[in-house]
């Protein structure tokens, strides 16, 4: 059972997030048929953006993070929610390299440091927020870490892992500290401690099998609170109204296109492979409601 805990620590002068998140990458992995590196790739995304999107406040808001690093896996697109569920694809899911020195999968390699990882937060006010850094490394944990650091001003610790074994994913997870303002100079010399810790979090996950025995893992020694727990699951929202809407959306020329020289048109989601089927009436049926939909917007 896959979850993301809310932690206060050192009494309260900072706090962590602890996610185990090995059955939701497996269950990505399954869904894109992920290669290790690029289910190494889009799991530690997909950890984070569930860790960040547990962080959200209203039931309907989500987030949204995008890394393109201009590597050969392309872009790496996640969306979460705060109920712990969280969908995402990379362009490239096949993609395999061979794994760095260290042994570990070169997602760095995978996505390239030449880019930008962006962060849309949807909050259900008119204008979403939007928040941009450059990559440091391509390795995501760092590129997400600076990101909260310079573009949200919440200095971050931040380390992710997937472990793929025999093809499948057997242990994946993140953890996330965050000192408060005035955070004491010796409890921030005990935070930065854990970082060589943290480095092996798939490992940790994997021999924890669930988050509180992460938790206990990760920051033993430090006293800690755990103040919430959440579900996390890989899962889409995808549905036949909302892929009317995106073929709505593409405009007149694109549906007439598809329905005079293709006759039909199937679509697939890109976050969940789902495919789904649009016979000729059907598109002409939905041509002419964005016709009625247009006249009736009209003054
Ligand atoms: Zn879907």
């Amino acid at each position: 059972m896959d979850q993301i805990l809310h932690i206060s620590l050192l009494g309260g002068t900072a706090r962590a997030l602890v996610a185990c998140t090995t059955d939701m990458v497996e269950a990505a992995r399954r869904t894109h048929d992920l290669a290790p590196t690029a289910c190494a790739a889009l799991g530690r995304t997909l950890t984070a953006s569930a860790m960040l999107g547990s962080m959200l406040k209203g039931a309907d808001n989500s987030l949204t993070v995008t890394i393109r690093g201009g590597g050969p896996i392309g872009a790496l697109v996640c969306v979460a929610r705060p109920d712990g569920t969280v969908k995402g694809y990379c362009d490239e899911p096949r993609l395999d390299l061979p794994p760095r020195a260290d042994g570990k999968l070169d997602v760095g390699g995978a996505v390239g440091r030449e880019g930008r990882v962006t962060v849309v937060k949807d909050l259900g006010l008119r204008d979403p927020y939007v928040g941009q850094t450059r990559l440091v490394s391509g390795e995501i944990a760092e590129d997400l870490a600076f990101y909260l650091t310079v573009s949200e001003q919440t200095p971050s610790l931040l380390s992710l892992g997937v472990m793929v074994e025999g093809g499948r994913a057997v242990g994946a997870g993140g953890v996330l500290v965050q000192p408060f303002p005035g955070c004491p100079e010796e409890d921030l010399k005990k935070l930065e401690a854990l970082a060589p810790r943290l480095s092996r979090v798939s490992g940790l996950a994997r021999a924890a099998g669930d988050a509180e025995s992460l938790a206990a893992a990760a920051l033993s020694g430090l006293p800690y609170e755990v103040l919430e727990a959440r579900l996390a699951r890989f899962a889409c929202d995808c549905s036949r109204e909302r892929i009317e809407r995106a073929l709505l959306s593409m405009g007149e020329k694109e549906l007439l296109s598809m329905i005079e020289e293709q006759h039909g048109a199937q679509v697939s989601c890109h976050f969940c492979n789902r495919v789904y089927d649009f016979t000729e009436g059907e598109l002409r049926a939905l041509l002419a409601e964005g016709r009625a939909g247009k006249e009736a917007q009209e003054p």
